[in-house]
């Protein structure tokens, strides 16, 4: 399974990116709103500077305070995240992912973002492609 076709079952949403300079409490309104646990930083809409996740509020919450909710989302990102391109596997994905203790991966072609998969999405495939192998196999012994 790749990541292309873990995109592709997601369908087209456009990616979600958050400007470096924005406030850390407009972020925690566009994951709430959204439903999402991590967005994707890009000054341009492209390039992917960075990566915040509820994760990162919540340690600053821990830290600082409430006055983190005016900090600037460069402030907290991670820079640089670890990428996919829609050539990797669900499996160098969980690893990487695991291997890293993070849940949120965005995929690049040519250096710009076409998209991000979480645990979830690389869960779920794996899940799926676990059920076919399994129906597939019950159906050669029962010779169906
Ligand atoms: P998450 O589990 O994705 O909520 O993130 C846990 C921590 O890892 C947070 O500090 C994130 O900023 C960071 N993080 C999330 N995704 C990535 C990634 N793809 N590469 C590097 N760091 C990440």
């Amino acid at each position: 399974m790749l990541v292309q076709q873990i995109l592709k079952a997601k369908g087209d949403d456009g990616v979600v990116t958050v400007q470096p300079g924005i406030e850390i409490s407009e972020v925690a309104k566009i994951l709430a709103e959204r439903r999402i646990g991590g967005v994707v930083v890009s000054a341009d809409g492209k390039a992917p500077d960075g990566i915040i996740s509820e994760r990162d509020i919540v340690r600053a919450l821990a830290v600082k305070g409430a006055v983190c909710m005016s900090d600037k989302v460069e402030d907290l990102m991670t820079r640089n995240p670890v990428c996919c391109t829609k050539d990797n596997t669900a499996d160098e994905v969980l690893t990487r992912m695991t291997d890293g203790r993070f849940r949120h991966m965005p995929v690049v072609a040519d250096g710009a973002l076409v998209g991000i998969v979480t645990i979830g999405d690389v869960v779920k495939a794996r899940l799926q492609e676990l059920s076919m192998e399994r129906n597939a196999l019950e159906g050669m012994i029962m010779g169906h």
